[in-house]
């Protein structure tokens, strides 16, 4: 079935239009609000809550439809992503960051010069770029892959998958070096709510299919469902967490869309397993070598040594 024809439905204009959305609220947005600490706060998860919403009005697939354990999941990884991984992000490379540049006495101040919409446009760009080579590495490193892969083993997709994974990941993927530049809050802000939109949607239950003027640019659920195939070679490719532009550039671009998403049996993982995995081979080695020798204890006959 191709969709890459068909007539564009108003469905298929939602994602394009809560971008409009985005950015004319951080562009002229109450003074007040926009200065308001708590604002970036609300909306960002003001944009999941309604693609979450929209997935039971415009249903893409009843496989995908979210239930209670799923629903419980996401926001545990939701809230995990608001206020851990965000602080350790801070205080872990930000602060740093900050300190180097200010050490070096870098100044960006060109940035801050440049149009509203450029400034959004250059933060979704080192956003995506620093990510799309980071979800590379992920793919192409078995240290990496082992953070990556809990991502992997959901089985399904909805609005807030895209934050479900193993903390280790969720805090390498939100690595980025747009600290560095001197731009306006609000741009900054338009930018992580617009990203924000289009990588929700690209994990969301909902029909939704943007013309090729957004998903030629952007990445749609249908690009992104394919990279959640089980088979290993549809995983290689489309790796732009937003920013499909860059797969197109440097020759990961795949057409292509999948329904059966996970890994392996698409066994699904707990958060206890999603959490440990990384650490799995070495705690089986653990396990093994403790059997081993309380099998050579056993063996000897006698009790076992303390
Ligand atoms: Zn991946
Ligand atoms: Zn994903």
């Amino acid at each position: 079935m191709s969709t890459s024809h068909k007539k564009t439905s108003p469905v298929d204009l939602i994602p394009p239009a809560m971008i409009a959305v985005v950015l004319l609220f951080w562009a002229f947005a109450p003074k007040a609000i926009l200065d308001n600490p708590w604002t970036l706060v609300v909306t960002s998860p003001l944009i999941v809550i309604v693609v979450l919403l929209l997935e039971f009005v415009f249903e893409r697939h009843e496989g995908w439809r979210i239930n209670r354990q799923e629903f419980l999941t996401d926001l545990y990884y939701s809230v995990l992503s608001a206020t851990v991984i965000s602080w350790l992000t801070q205080k872990l490379a930000e602060d740093p960051l900050l300190a180097v540049k200010s050490s070096l006495g870098i100044t960006t101040q060109w940035a801050a010069q440049m149009p509203w919409l450029a400034q959004v446009a250059l933060v979704i760009f080192l956003i995506e770029f620093g990510q799309y080579w980071m979800h590379r590495l992920m793919h192409n490193s078995t240290p990496f892959w082992l953070t990556h892969a809990p991502h992997h083993h959901i089985t399904q997709l909805n609005a807030a998958k895209g934050a479900v994974g193993n903390p280790i990941e969720l805090f390498l993927i939100s690595l980025s070096v747009v600290a560095l530049f001197d731009l306006d809050k609000t741009a900054i802000f338009a930018a992580l709510n617009t990203t924000g939109v289009i990588s929700t949607f690209a994990h969301a239950n909902v029909r939704a299919n943007p013309p090729i003027w957004y998903s030629f640019f952007f990445t749609t659920i249908r690009h992104h469902s394919l990279h959640h195939s089980t088979d290993y070679e549809s995983t290689r490719c489309n790796y732009g967490n937003s920013l499909i532009l860059l797969d197109r550039i440097f020759g990961t671009y795949r057409e292509g869309e999948g329904v059966l998403v996970g890994q392996d049996d698409r066994r699904r993982l707990s958060i206890l397993e999603q959490t440990l995995f990384p650490f799995q081979p070495l705690i089986d080695r653990f396990k093994a070598r403790r059997r081993e020798r309380d099998g050579a204890a056993g063996d000897a006959g006698g009790p076992a040594a303390a």
